[in-house]
């Protein structure tokens, strides 16, 4: 049974997701304040956390970011806000996923279960991939697939976070292929997020700013008008 964190200060609110999901068979505990909702979130294990963005004592946003430091528990944003700067942040601190307020509880429920799937996913897929240790190289970087770490030649490791590794092994194992924005979505962000297009762009720019030499052509080219790609040096050259 998959046991769920509500953090969430509407106490109405919290008590009806929380009987919709006991009802669903999931296992809940409800924190109406953000200070505790970290404590709960750091002491036990959750199979994922629904977060509300406003929060008496400590916001979702910091919630998110101290969790992500310690932990890869999956996290949906439950927001009124309704910007991109707000949802991206929301990613950025380490969200998974994010819901609008108001929000009909099947998309909840929908959205829950594709977290919970596509990290059951991932647990599957990095057991095989630790088995076999590999080391991929492009251009000055190298990349130690089964620890996720990037260096330069120079052995400087670049420090990406989880989304931007998979930005680029994605784009690495398409190289001198184009890949739309959709597909990095659905790669990166699952195939069920609701996760729009522009946020792809504000990624790709966290990658270049990490990985790109100061005053030479990007190593990401960008695609006008369908996505992106990068490629060896011979065709760069050609
Ligand atoms: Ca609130």
């Amino acid at each position: 049974m998959a046991k769920i964190l509500i953090i969430e200060d509407e106490k109405n609110l919290a008590r009806f997701v929380q009987l919709e999901l006991k009802h669903e068979n999931y296992e809940t505990v409800v924190e109406n304040n953000g200070r505790k909702g970290l404590e709960d979130a750091l002491s036990q294990d959750f199979d994922a956390i629904l977060l509300d963005l406003m929060l008496p004592d400590l916001n979702g946003l910091e919630i998110a970011r101290r969790v992500r430091q310690a932990k890869t528990t999956p996290i949906i944003m439950m927001t009124a806000r309704d910007s991109v700067i707000d949802r991206v942040s929301g990613l950025d601190h380490g969200a998974d996923d994010y819901i609008i307020k108001p929000f009909a509880i099947e998309e909840l429920l929908a959205r829950l279960r594709a977290v919970l799937r596509r990290v059951k996913i991932e647990k599957e897929s990095q057991s095989v991939s630790v088995s076999k240790q590999q080391i991929v190289r492009f251009k000055d970087l190298t990349i130690e697939t089964a620890n996720r770490i990037v260096h330069r030649g120079d052995g400087k490791v670049i420090d990406l976070t989880k989304r931007e590794y998979n930005l680029l092994m994605t784009l690495i194992e398409n190289k001198n292929n184009v890949v739309s924005r959709d597909q990095l979505l659905s790669k990166i962000w699952g195939p069920e997020s609701n996760i729009e297009t522009n946020v792809v762009e504000v990624y790709v720019r966290y990658l270049r700013n990490k990985i790109d030499i100061p005053g030479r052509p990007s190593y990401i080219k960008t695609v006008r008008g369908t996505g992106y790609m990068v490629r060896d040096e011979e065709d760069v050259r050609r």
